[in-house]
């Protein structure tokens, strides 16, 4: 595979409302983008820190995948988005290599991106999304 950067870091929280207060006033940031992503029931808040953005996760609903994350786990980190360009050959790529791909073609993520998740299980634990601009 041939990744660039952390593209983001996607932090699971309960409001956006109580989460970007400490963002921007703790940590300087400016919040560029609040974008509702539809067919994985959150809502996204951005930050750009250096070429690496902060997404801030809501989920809008209780069968929301991030929903249930922060009642297993809590609020926190909830994955790792990994820059590439060609993601349906990195896909390929990851497929090749023994990572389990959770999306088995590239679909429409925030921010203009187009995403695909790894499993956690294949990836040392950590919950990967590959992306690439549109
Ligand atoms: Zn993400």
């Amino acid at each position: 595979m041939k990744v660039s950067h952390i593209e983001h870091l996607g932090i699971a929280v309960k409001s956006l409302d109580e989460a970007i207060p400490y963002w921007e006033g703790a940590l300087g940031l400016k919040c560029y983008k609040i974008e509702e992503v539809a067919d994985q029931k959150v809502r996204t808040a951005f930050f750009m820190l250096g070429q690496t953005k902060i997404e801030l996760l809501e989920p809008t609903s209780e069968d929301s995948t991030v929903a249930k994350y922060i009642e297993n786990k809590g609020v926190g980190i909830h994955h790792m988005a990994l820059a590439v360009e060609n993601l349906e050959e990195q896909m390929a790529d990851a497929e090749a290599k023994g990572l389990r791909l959770i999306d088995k073609a590239p679909r429409k993520g925030a921010d203009d991106m187009t995403i695909a998740f790894l499993h956690p299980k294949s990836t040392q634990g950590i919950l990967t999304e590959l992306c690439e601009k549109k």
